[in-house]
């Protein structure tokens, strides 16, 4: 692969540390030495976003449109590239890494085209109130390893098109994608209005920590989410946080299983299950629990597991090793506590990270499958007795992504409030869209992303009350 730097205030840039070597999952290689940035590199970056935003946060939104127009354009020029990066960095079959470059254009030009509102509060003979949105400075972008250029584009491109400037810290794991995206926006946009800088947390918590950044959008780990939110009361910065989640899929009692089995494996595996609003547990009535396990192995079974960039596969490597590590011990406690292994259940004994889509039936509470998050491609099902109580142990854990309910419309409908989760989805799951704000509650953190809402989450309320005489 090319040399790629880091991209501060418009120019390349080396990394002052020694570099992070990036492995492939699907065969455990080094592919590339990503640079490794020094606190007085992110200063420097820092430096730079600060001065750039006097001038880009004096656009008007028409003239920001016209360059995140050309952003698009960009990415879409470079997609073949960009979708060859994301399967050699992070796995996913080649197929899937082109959606995910055609995901990242959708958003980019979706931004475009949302109006920011002037709210009047009062309108009268003497008097005009009015709240207008303002920029809030620099937005610092932390972004996870699973949908790495599409999670960086949906960080960066509302924080510049609400006028901020942006520095974005890519995984460790995955940080090529955006390394490469930071070149290619070198020369569409002005010096210091986004810059990228690589490392590992140290360097995510510095940016957390720093007093000239005012906000962190970050998307990962609950854990790193908590770390973030105590650094950021620093300078009390603005947090979005989309954390780890744990969603529960319901099927309620008589529901048509053949119909839907196709759609519940795709929605617990997409992206190998590496996905933060894929389905991580599965309720369904005790007298169809073994036809939806059968059904979903029948599924999981006819999967092609390999490397991304074969025609054939369908299913790639889970991205790095701890994860598989996480995922294989979760698997061996459930089997240690009598569930049933429909399909998959162990590692393929081959070079790579590569674990077969796994349906572990009879999974129940106090296994680790079900109360931890397994981020990876196996999925429990639960058995229950009443609705009510699925629901109730749907809600149990301390998060609250998505969740779903599946089956009689109208039922679904009535109990779809009572799931405690940002999205709820109905005979669906896991779609998330441009135009429809998406976040979560409890654990899994707080702050909308997309729609006029997550464009709003990245500026600050001004309201200007006028006399008028
Ligand atoms: P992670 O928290 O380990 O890492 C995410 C990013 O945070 C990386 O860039 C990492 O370098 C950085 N980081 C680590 N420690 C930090 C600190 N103290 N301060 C600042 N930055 C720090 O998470 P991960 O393993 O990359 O991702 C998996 C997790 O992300 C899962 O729990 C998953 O559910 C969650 N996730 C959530 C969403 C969502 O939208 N809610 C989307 C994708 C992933």
């Amino acid at each position: 692969m090319n040399k790629l730097w880091m991209t501060i205030n418009g120019a390349n840039a080396e990394g002052d540390l020694s570099p992070i070597s990036v492995l492939n999952p699907a065969d455990e290689t080094m592919i590339y030495e990503a640079p490794q940035a020094s606190i007085e590199q992110l200063d420097l970056a820092v430096e730079g976003a600060v001065s750039a935003f006097k001038t880009w946060s004096a656009l008007t939104q028409t003239e920001r449109d016209v360059y995140i127009n050309k952003i698009a354009d960009t990415i879409e020029k470079n997609a073949e590239q960009l979708a060859n990066i994301i399967v050699n960095e992070q796995g996913k079959p080649l197929q899937l890494a082109h959606m995910e470059v055609g995901g990242a254009v959708a958003w980019t030009r979706y931004a475009t085209n949302i109006d920011i509102p002037v709210e009047v509060y009062q309108e009268t003979d003497d008097k005009r109130i009015e709240g207008r949105r303002k920029p809030i400075g620099v937005v610092g972008s932390i972004t996870p390893w699973n949908w790495p250029l599409m999670i960086a584009i949906w960080h960066i491109i509302p924080a510049l098109r609400m006028g901020n400037t942006v520095i974005s810290k890519p995984s460790e794991l995955t940080p090529i994608n955006t390394l490469r995206l930071g070149e290619l926006l070198q020369d569409v946009l002005p010096a210091g209005v986004f810059s990228v800088v690589c490392g590992d947390g140290k360097i995510g918590q510095a940016m957390s920590e720093h007093k000239k950044i005012n906000k962190i959008v970050f998307t990962g780990s609950t854990l790193s989410g908590q770390r973030i939110m105590k650094s950021a009361a620093n300078n009390l910065k603005r947090l979005t946080l989309e954390l780890g989640g744990n969603d529960a899929a319901v099927i309620l009692p008589d529901a048509n299983l053949s119909k839907l089995a196709e759609a519940i494996f795709n929605a617990a595996f997409i992206n190998m299950g590496q996905t933060c609003a894929a389905i991580k547990r599965i309720y369904v009535h005790q007298s169809q629990h073994d036809q939806l396990c059968e059904l979903l192995a029948e599924i999981a079974d006819k999967h092609i597991v390999g490397s991304g960039l074969s025609a054939d596969t369908t299913f790639g490597p889970v991205q790095n090793k701890n994860q598989l590590e996480k995922v294989i011990s979760l698997v061996e406690n459930a089997k240690s506590h009598d569930a049933t292994i429909y399909a998959g259940g162990n590692r393929l004994d081959i070079p790579g990270y590569f674990y077969p889509p796994t349906i572990v039936g009879n999974a129940s509470h106090g296994m680790r499958i079900v109360d931890e998050e397994q981020f990876g491609p196996v999925v429990p099902i639960i058995r229950y007795t009443d609705v009510d109580d699925a629901i109730q142990q749907a809600n149990s854990l301390e998060v609250g992504l998505g969740g779903s309910i599946w089956g009689d419309l109208d039922s679904a409908m009535q109990l779809a409030s009572k799931l405690d989760c940002g999205t709820v989805w109905i005979n669906g799951h896991a779609e998330i869209l441009p135009h429809v704000p998406f976040g979560g509650c409890k654990m899994s953190g707080f702050g909308v992303e997309f729609g006029l809402e997550g464009l709003l989450e990245n500026s600050l309320l001004q309201v200007t009350n006028i006399n008028k005489s």
